[in-house]
């Protein structure tokens, strides 16, 4: 890291659909990076292509952005010095630059038919080359285009490649690249309707916009050389790229197909919370030396381009789920309380009760669904037990749970360390063969909270009920 340039990195998503972990993660390595350098995070909305790009997801994806944590210094809302920050409203800047190239005669432009190219491409994949321009309109006189506009063809604008070019660059993940113009060929910065291609906007934005580093998937990598190109050709100032490995599920297959469920809005509307997904996205393809929940200051402490991993980085959702646990975990009273008042769960609990059922349960859920069970376990009778515990109350059998009702109907206000002690003496059991029945019979699972904290939640007159019904299993 040099200390005298100013860190400044970017996230430009195409505001083509909702944001979804890949995305989310490449947002996030950005953002880390410039906070750890005390930089510039800026975010650019790359809609060019206006048949695909949609307001609506543009907005949605600040919103998400912003739910993250992953606040911008630079971009829509928050404007900045070479706003504006949506490339839709750009093109004054990019005819500029086309312009230039023009004039130098670095770019020309193309009539080809799109069957054209596409015979073209055929026709050199089947003679077992890659497919690359095949130059037809890359020495048109002055005449030859007059008349083909006179024609009414609107033509690409084509940059042009030299055999001879060559294009090095040390990617910040892959290290030493290396690639030939040969095989590159001329390739299209504007399209027939007049729109950008993305190798173009992208890379000269970055350049306009100062932008120092780019992190993104290492499906641009083919993309950079190109970028790299035009930015020569302009005598603009290159960033250092540095390109992540996508992300595959837990069994290696691309995530892509499931990217659906794992966009930040469906996560948000399942309840997992900001921390727990920045926590688990910051640790997919980027090791972290600590095993604890950070926060996104200390993550960003944390972060470096070295640790970040040329092999594919697998999403494992028990993962994300651990990140979850951690999170709820950490969540003060109020914080919890309005994670749960958000998803609605905190309605069916009569307000009385609600503080005590939020410290009963708390360590037992990872989302406001696990909750919902909870308030169903805890109030509401009779209670509809799960298999392993309706084994375990029929395996203990009704004489020890009138045991326990009578035991109960001696005083009212047992606790439940001093009532077990005296049943277990009363009928011989211990261990296991005392608190699993107990357990069972009293919140429906063989698994949860603390049985004190259960047993003082519930009350006397409700454990007597669960006692009764457990007699009758
Ligand atoms: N708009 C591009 C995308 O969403 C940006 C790629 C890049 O980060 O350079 O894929």
């Amino acid at each position: 890291m040099s200390t005298n340039t100013l860190t400044k990195t970017r996230f430009a998503p195409s505001p083509t659909g909702h944001l979804h972990l890949g995305n989310l993660r490449t947002a996030l390595f950005n953002a880390l990076l410039a906070r750890r350098d005390q930089g510039v995070f800026l975010l650019r909305i790359e809609d060019t292509d206006a048949a695909r790009s949609r307001e609506d997801f543009a907005q949605a994806l600040q919103e998400d952005l912003q739910w993250l944590g992953l606040a911008w210094q630079e971009g829509p809302q928050v404007g900045g010095p070479q706003a504006p920050y949506a490339q839709a409203a750009r093109g004054a800047i990019y005819q500029q630059y086309y312009q230039q190239l023009e004039d130098a005669g670095l770019a020309y432009p193309c009539f080809c038919s799109e069957e054209a190219l596409k015979l073209s491409r055929k026709a050199q994949l089947s003679a077992g080359r890659a497919p690359r321009y095949a130059g037809t309109c890359a020495r048109l006189s002055a005449t030859e285009i007059e008349a083909r506009l006179a024609q009414g063809i609107k033509p690409s604008l084509r940059f042009r490649v030299s055999d001879e070019e060559s294009i090095a660059f040390d990617d910040l993940v892959r290290g030493a690249l290396y690639f030939n113009g040969a095989d590159i060929g001329d390739f299209i910065i504007r399209r027939s309707d007049g729109s950008p291609a993305f190798f173009f906007s992208n890379a000269l934005d970055d350049a306009l916009m100062g932008v120092s580093h780019v992190l993104r998937g290492e499906d641009h990598l083919t993309n950079t050389p190109r970028q790299l190109l035009i930015l020569r050709a302009l005598d603009l100032p290159m960033p250092r790229y540095g390109h992540i490995s996508l992300i595959m599920d837990a069994h290696g297959a691309p995530l892509s197909k499931r990217l659906g469920a794992l966009s930040a809005r469906a996560l948000r509307a399942q309840g997992f919370l900001p921390l727990a997904i920045l926590n688990h996205l910051a640790r997919l393809g980027h090791t972290l030396d600590s095993d604890a929940l950070l926060s996104f200051a200390e993550l960003a402490q944390a972060f470096s381009e070295s640790r970040l991993g040329r092999a594919p980085a697998r999403h494992d959702e028990t993962q994300l789920q651990h990140w979850q646990r951690l999170a709820v975990n950490a969540l003060d009273e109020t914080a919890l309380q309005q994670w749960l008042e958000h998803s609605e769960v905190l309605q069916e609990i009569p307000a009385a009760q609600q503080q005590a059922f939020l410290a009963t349960i708390r360590d037992n859920i990872e989302l406001p669904a696990d909750a919902r069970v909870w308030a169903q376990r805890l109030l509401v009778d009779p209670l509809d037990h799960e298999p392993a515990a309706r084994e375990a109350v029929v395996q203990a059998g009704a004489a020890f749970f009138h045991s326990a009702i009578k035991l109960l109907d001696t005083q009212p206000n047992w606790d439940f360390r001093e009532f077990s002690k005296t049943l277990g003496q009363q009928t011989g059991l211990k261990g296991r063969a005392l608190f699993m029945p107990l357990r069972a019979a009293l919140s429906g699972v063989d698994h949860g909270p603390e049985m004190a904290r259960v047993w003082q939640f519930l009350g006397p007159e409700r454990a007597r009920i669960r006692f009764i019904q457990a007699t009758d299993l």
